[in-house]
């Protein structure tokens, strides 16, 4: 079957507003939009030998010009490799080879990245001022045409490289199929249509990026915001300047956001939901949202399925709390205890998804896939709880669960107490080895008025955990430290 959103739109509706640089304020139609990824496609083609299958490698900021190559890819089948441009040249020299790429195409200010590459790889990159340049002269004179190729199901869209905190990244491989039943899930959670205005901030090469909501939207024919660059000020302004119905943020950019000084004055009166993810969102900053008349969706996913796996209604957020809610449409799921059977209500397990938003695998990685895939069944590494109602809520992942003096400690929950401190802004507990208990926990800490002391909190930890679960140690710190998509980097903490 063909799968090309932009040749569809293009008919449907030529002048909607498809995608707009915030900064520039350079915005393509559904119709140029169109022109622009038939001109490349041709150009890649028969310029560059690109046929199906092939892997093309960016590393670029993601703007309107990049948000095209969706529309190449669809086109011509070829693989959209989007790299992290924030690792270093050993790191990216590593994801080259293991993505074999067919071109490169690079912004100037990341080439430098590229000087660990083999020669033979660095004949293949071309500018990203010389692709966006095709691009936008195809948009303006609206003659290009291409017969775009049917694609397979299975066959992959990206390979999305996880950040590999436990080993080498691996490449999760996201599929038209995957892209498809996940917009199709995303629309009938979220009600997504062609009005809607979405304003994305997270990077390219993270599946919050093109995933969360800007495939859905275009699958849909409705607006892309893009803003390279989170910035919190610039975001509020640009959330309410641009009409924008839905956004999606992690939760330390909607704290951010909530700290800025003109958070109060913005109207947020055309936004319909703010979508929040990633990790666990603290309740008092549903709250602050709702105040100003925003309903926060929290939702669940991961690079590998969906990723928009479950939804909370907004209603639920404060009656709920805490909880991801219910699995999508086209979603299986099953909740799998220590023993290997499916868990009792409230009884802890591990989440294991299967349908058609579940990845084929890891790029080159056989091991990988066959551990992480049995019977269909993707195991995620994170631990849930069923409530009576079936509401679903994270524990924990078990890559972060520690054992001291022979029980289980899930840091979320330790990290969840604490942060009801009042003066407490962020927290993060860890596992660190001792010699009479096996492991025992350490919290790193920010104070809300910047206080650089740790005082009551054992007392405090006491009052409301079992004992085994009281961190031993406390570091206080300025801040935290976050990866590139703003999650905790528990990594760098451990
Ligand atoms: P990497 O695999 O590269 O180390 P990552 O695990 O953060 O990074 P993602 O696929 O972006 O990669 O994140 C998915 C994970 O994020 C989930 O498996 C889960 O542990 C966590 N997560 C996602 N949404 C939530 C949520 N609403 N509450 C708690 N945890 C969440």
């Amino acid at each position: 079957m063909k799968c090309d959103w932009f040749e569809k739109w293009s008919t449907y509706s030529p002048t909607k507003l498809a995608v707009k640089n915030i900064g520039t304020g350079q915005g393509y139609d559904y119709k140029s939009l169109n022109h622009g990824a038939n001109a490349v496609a041709t150009i890649l083609e028969k310029d560059f030998n690109l046929t199906k299958g092939d892997r093309l490698l960016i590393l670029g900021d993601f703007d309107a010009e990049y948000v095209a190559l969706l529309g190449v890819a669809q086109k011509m089948g070829i693989i959209l490799v989007p790299l992290n441009y924030r690792l270093s040249a050993n790191e990216i020299a590593f994801l080259v080879q293991n993505s074999d790429p067919s071109l490169i195409i690079v912004a100037e200010e990341y080439r430098s990245l590229l000087k660990e590459v083999p020669q033979l790889v660095a004949d293949k990159v071309i500018s990203f001022t010389q692709y966006s340049d095709w691009l936008l002269s195809a948009a303006k004179a609206q003659k290009a045409q291409y017969n775009s190729k049917p694609l397979e199901e299975n066959h992959p869209a990206f390979i999305l490289y996880t950040s590999g905190t436990t080993g080498q990244p691996k490449g999760a491989i996201y599929t038209h199929g995957m892209m498809l039943w996940n917009s199709i899930n995303t629309s009938i959670r979220l009600k997504i249509t062609s009005d809607d205005i979405y304003l994305n901030v997270m990077p390219p090469f993270h599946t919050g990026g093109w995933n969360v909501l800007t495939a859905p939207i275009l699958h849909f024919g409705g607006t892309l915001i893009m803003m390279p660059k989170f910035d919190s000020e610039h975001v509020l302004k640009a959330l309410e300047r641009e009409k924008v119905s839905i956004s999606m943020l992690v939760p330390t950019m909607v704290r951010m956001l909530s700290e800025c000084d003109d958070f109060r004055k913005i109207d947020f009166s055309q936004l319909r939901y703010m979508i929040v993810g990633g990790e666990a969102l603290p309740i008092q900053l549903i709250e602050q949202w709702n105040e100003q008349g925003v309903p926060i969706r929290q939702g669940y996913g991961l690079t590998e399925c969906g990723p928009n796996i479950t939804s909370l209604e907004a209603e639920d957020a404060i009656r709920k709390r805490g909880s991801i809610g219910f699995p999508n449409f086209y979603v299986d799921t099953k909740l799998v205890n220590e023993e290997g059977v499916k868990a009792g209500q409230q009884e802890k397990g591990e989440l294991w998804i299967k349908g058609p938003i579940v990845t084929t695998g890891y790029w080159k990685n056989a091991k990988e896939t066959e551990k992480a895939i049995v019977d269909g069944w993707f195991k995620t590494g994170d631990i849930l709880i069923e409530d009576e109602d079936g509401y679903l809520y994270v524990v924990d992942r078990i890559k972060n669960m520690y054992i001291s003096g022979g029980e289980n400690v899930y840091p979320a929950e330790v990290e969840k107490c604490i942060l009801k401190h009042p003066e407490i802004k962020e927290v993060c507990v860890v596992g660190v080895a001792h010699d009479k208990w096996g492991e025992v926990g350490k919290a790193f800490l920010v104070f809300k008025n910047g206080q650089r002391e740790v005082s009551d909190l054992t007392a405090y930890c006491i009052k409301n955990l079992a004992k085994y679960k009281v961190p031993k140690y406390f570091e206080v710190m300025k801040e935290l430290p976050k990866n590139d998509t703003g999650k905790i980097d528990r990594k760098m903490l451990r």
